[in-house]
């Protein structure tokens, strides 16, 4: 068995094992590390849903697959993601998890309405305050959310995190568990249970988010290691 199937099924066990709603959990291959035979690899092992954080290797590579016709990918931004560089993937990005400002938020909805859709998107929050990171702190959320009710072309699915670096599992299941509060607190006051989606957990944290009720896990270097 190849190393990349090897560890792929490891993951889609530990699902199983960690999550408590295993059949709702996605998992996206991070495949910013890897080219695109590593990305076929992934695909005949039946995980169709991948994340990139970069937008001229997102294009690439959709334009690669989406050529030869291999796969119905699903291609996922998860990187920082500059205003101007919107229009780059608005026609077929499937789920953008980073958006951190309202400008943002409010060229995508721009965007979609050009091509004539809806882009679902995740808001990231910096739950832990890190200075080094991305991310609306949370109480910063709060103040902008009327204006987030407005877009009618873009889709809050849910929010994402990128938890501390560090082993401390104490420290690691507080900021999931908290992003997982304050998802359920703006379901009961603005969006009436839309929102579905928690993406937190990587390589190093995945079970821990998952069982802090990850829906989504992004995980990269675990399966190209
Ligand atoms: C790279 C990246 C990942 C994957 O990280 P690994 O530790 O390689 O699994 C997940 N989320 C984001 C936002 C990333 O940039």
């Amino acid at each position: 068995m190849s190393k990349i199937k090897e560890n792929i099924q490891e993951v889609l066990e530990d699902i199983k094992k960690y999550s408590l709603y295993p059949e709702k959990v996605k998992f996206i291959a991070v495949t910013k590390y890897v080219r695109e035979e590593e990305i076929e690899e992934v695909l005949k092992n039946g995980i169709f849903n991948l994340g990139e954080n970069r937008i001229q290797l997102i294009k690439e590579k959709y334009l690669y697959f989406k050529e030869r016709n291999i796969a119905d990918i699903k291609w996922d931004f998860i990187g920082n993601l500059q205003k101007n560089k919107v229009k780059y993937i608005a026609d077929f990005i499937n789920l953008i998890h980073s958006v951190n400002k309202l400008s943002l938020a409010k060229e995508i909805d721009k965007r979609a309405r050009e091509q004539n859709r809806i882009i679902d998107v995740l808001i990231e929050v910096n739950v832990a305050n890190e200075e080094s990171k991305e991310g609306y702190k949370i109480q910063d959320f709060n103040l902008e959310i009327l204006e987030y009710l407005k877009f009618k072309n873009l889709n809050i699915k849910g929010l994402m995190t990128m938890a501390p670096y560090t082993k401390d599992e104490k420290i690691l299941r507080n900021v999931f568990s908290t992003l997982r509060k304050m998802k359920d607190e703006l379901n009961e006051k603005y969006f009436d249970n839309k929102l579905t989606e928690l993406s937190m957990g990587m390589s190093g944290d995945y079970k821990i988010a998952l069982e802090e009720g990850a829906t989504i896990i992004r995980v990269g270097t675990k399966i190209f290691e």
